[in-house]
């Protein structure tokens, strides 16, 4: 299986248009690569791609990656989504991806995230024809939905809930499937890709879930807790905006210390201090072993 990192920032990238903090000024100036908001490409065989989350970016993503490009006068290799929560950051890409043919596309979502998302003007067309908007079973595999699927027939999909809540536009809710995670394979099941950009706290499911994984990439938007309010940049700590940190007693990287996986921290915001190479917080990330995901990146599980 072939993965590749779309994008690895949260909501608003860096920079982000409104933003001077140090690690937008220092991506402004060219002093640091720019990252789009966040998102993966998976595939089996290198010729039909699976989306992991679809963000607003995705038109430059696409720009950016040859094998996402059509190879026919109209036409993609894209041959689904899968959206982990009704985030805008992680579903606004569908808005750029109208113009899509006769074919439409399979998306797939918990129920909770395909009632509150379709619900969205923007967003209900791919609840319609010539699309399918499907619900992701919790615990178990996804079927495929038709012969030439992607999901089912070339990789084995399987999500379940994490911690955390309905973006802000519905009001924060904490809700069943509001997030999940997702487990992704080629068919033997072997090897999987665990993609959980999201959650506000590593339960005892997810935990099991990352220690079994080959590779996880997992939540990494906010250093510490605080962070956004000790930049003046929001007065919103990370929990209340449904993330948990990476640093700290109960933080990311000290509950993942002895999983023994390949954990890479993704979805980034602009404000954390691990976008800086030379930081503290980049040098701790990297001294337990764990890595920071970057725009391009590609690996082969
Ligand atoms: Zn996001
Ligand atoms: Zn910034």
């Amino acid at each position: 299986m072939i993965v590749r990192v779309l994008g690895s920032a949260a909501g608003g990238g860096v920079p982000q248009w409104n933003c001077a903090c140090d690690n937008c000024s220092a991506a402004r100036a060219g002093r640091r690569p720019p990252r789009t908001q966040s998102g993966l490409a998976v595939s089996a065989d290198g010729e039909r791609w699976l989306l992991l989350n679809c963000s607003p970016d995705i038109g430059a993503q696409i720009e950016a990656f040859a094998p996402l490009q059509p190879r026919t006068p109209r036409g993609t290799p894209i041959g689904g989504m899968l959206f982990t929560d009704a985030n805008v950051d992680h579903l606004g890409g569908l808005v750029t991806l109208r113009q899509h043919g006769e074919r439409g596309f399979i998306v797939r979502s918990s129920a909770a995230v395909r009632a509150i998302a379709a619900a969205q003007p923007a967003f209900a067309p791919f609840s319609e024809p010539p699309h399918r908007w499907l619900e992701v079973p919790l615990d178990a595999l996804c079927e495929a939905a038709s012969k030439d699927d992607v999901v089912g027939n070339q990789l084995a999909v399987r999500a379940f809930c994490v911690p955390g809540t309905t973006p802000g536009y519905d009001g924060r809710r904490r809700l069943s499937g509001a997030v999940v995670a997702y487990e992704i394979s080629e068919l033997d099941g072997k090897n999987h890709l665990l993609f959980a950009p999201v959650f506000a706290a590593v339960d005892a499911v997810l935990y099991a879930a990352i220690a079994s994984a080959q590779v996880a990439f997992v939540d990494g938007t906010f250093y510490t807790d605080d962070e956004l309010i000790s930049q003046h940049l929001l007065e919103k700590r990370a929990e209340s905006l449904g993330h948990q940190s990476v640093a700290g007693e109960a933080g990311t990287l000290q509950r993942l210390r002895d999983a023994g996986t390949r954990v890479i921290f993704t979805h980034l915001n602009n404000s954390n201090p691990m976008l800086d190479p030379a930081s503290a917080a980049s040098r701790q990330v990297r001294e337990a072993g764990a890595e920071i995901a970057c725009d391009g990146m590609e690996l082969r599980l």
